[in-house]
């Protein structure tokens, strides 16, 4: 079939043609292809903002000795959502499950978006809400931050508003009053996707007892259980059974649940790698500051700025060396020059100083 362009435009023409003009998701680097690319022994990954600490050695425990690859798990897995309501504090009949934070999008947006809607996104931000946007038809309005890049407007006719606080890539929270005040005067739902809510203490969770607010949380990040897709909403109970309907019938195997429930159970876990990966930003954002303009952040990565090269070119230099970070520029919004780089361990952040003072001895300026 390679080659064969006849095929192709067939299937073009069987799937909806809007389509085509959607971009792909473009997910960092993996650590194999850049090994392979430059034949490098090792490189480490700073791209995706995962726990550098992995999860709980207890959940690995509680999977290993896991057979039944042949029964379905169960659909509402009471006993997970019995954990993740200890954890935040809202009832079992406000919390819904999905496949990461990206299924629950998913179905927010099977449950609420219909063609020409307008859905209104902060930019920049998380890619794919975008994506989902487009793909469902939506009139994708652009909403402007301020210098902190605090969303600074709204639009009342949104059907849905999608907001991400810590924000991905540039490392902000919103403020909690504006954010209210969106809630409180937009038609539609308010989804505030915290996926990195573990790193700070500016939440917005409480939120979710207003009706038309869904928050979003994930296991990927703080939690180390990026690989087993695990993710939440927390919305009102009548809104969760709308949810229900349009979710697909078993969103988490049985292993992510009892990984899910086993990592809620050793919460000292997970607090504690939090707390090193906080002390290691507070000590990489001090040594990026020779090299680039460093923006705050309130999670497990750093947005940063090069005044000398675009994002592109020294991305480059650093794979080549062994070290992925995200160039930003494909996020709308971002400038030619933005990366964000995820807080790795403390001698990873070391190899990415070096291969910064490196390329500035031999190019001058990063
Ligand atoms: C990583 C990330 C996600 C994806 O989370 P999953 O639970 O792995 O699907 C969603 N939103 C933001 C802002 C992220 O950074």
């Amino acid at each position: 079939m390679e080659g064969d362009g006849n095929h192709i435009k067939d299937i073009k023409e069987r799937i909806r043609n809007f389509l085509k003009d959607i971009p792909e998701y473009i997910p960092g680097k993996s650590v194999e292809e850049v090994r392979r690319k430059y034949g490098l022994k090792r490189v480490i990954k700073l791209a995706s903002n995962e726990n550098p600490y992995g999860c709980s050695p207890n959940v690995i425990e509680s999977i290993s000795d896991f057979k039944n690859f042949h029964i379905y798990p169960p659909s509402d897995a009471v006993e997970l959502r019995e954990e993740i309501s200890r954890y935040i504090g809202f009832e079992e009949d406000m919390i819904a499950l999905g496949a990461g934070m990206d299924g629950i999008m998913e179905t927010i947006f099977r449950m609420c978006v219909r063609d020409g809607d307008k859905v209104a996104i902060p930019i920049p931000t998380y890619t794919y809400y975008e994506t989902l946007a487009r793909m469902h038809r939506a009139v994708t309005v652009f909403l402007k931050r301020d210098e902190e890049f605090k969303t600074a407007e709204f639009e009342r006719d949104a059907v849905l508003t999608i907001l991400n606080s810590p924000n991905n890539p540039t490392g902000n929270v919103e403020s909690f009053d504006f954010v209210r005040e969106i809630v409180e005067s937009v038609r539609g739902l308010v989804f505030i996707d915290e996926a990195y809510a573990e790193f700070t203490q500016k939440r917005l969770t409480m939120l979710a007892e207003m009706e038309n607010v869904i928050i979003g949380r994930t296991f990927s990040k703080a939690f180390g259980l990026a690989n087993l897709r695990i993710g939440y909403a927390i919305m009102h109970p009548d809104l969760r059974r709308e949810f229900m309907k349009v979710s697909t019938p078993f969103p988490l195997s049985n292993i992510a649940i009892i990984a899910a429930i086993s990592a809620l159970k050793d919460r000292e876990y997970m607090e504690n790698t939090v707390r090193m990966i906080l002390a290691e930003r507070r000590r990489l954002e001090k040594k990026l500051k020779s090299f680039f303009r460093v923006y705050p952040s309130e999670a497990n990565f750093i947005y940063v700025e090069s005044e000398h090269y675009s994002s592109t070119e020294l991305s480059n230099l650093l794979e080549r060396r062994g070290i992925i970070v995200r160039d930003c520029s494909n996020f709308r919004g971002c400038s030619k020059h933005s990366l964000r780089i995820s807080v790795g361990k403390r001698e990873e952040n070391d190899m990415l100083i070096e291969a910064l003072e490196e390329i500035h001895g031999i190019y001058g300026g990063v």
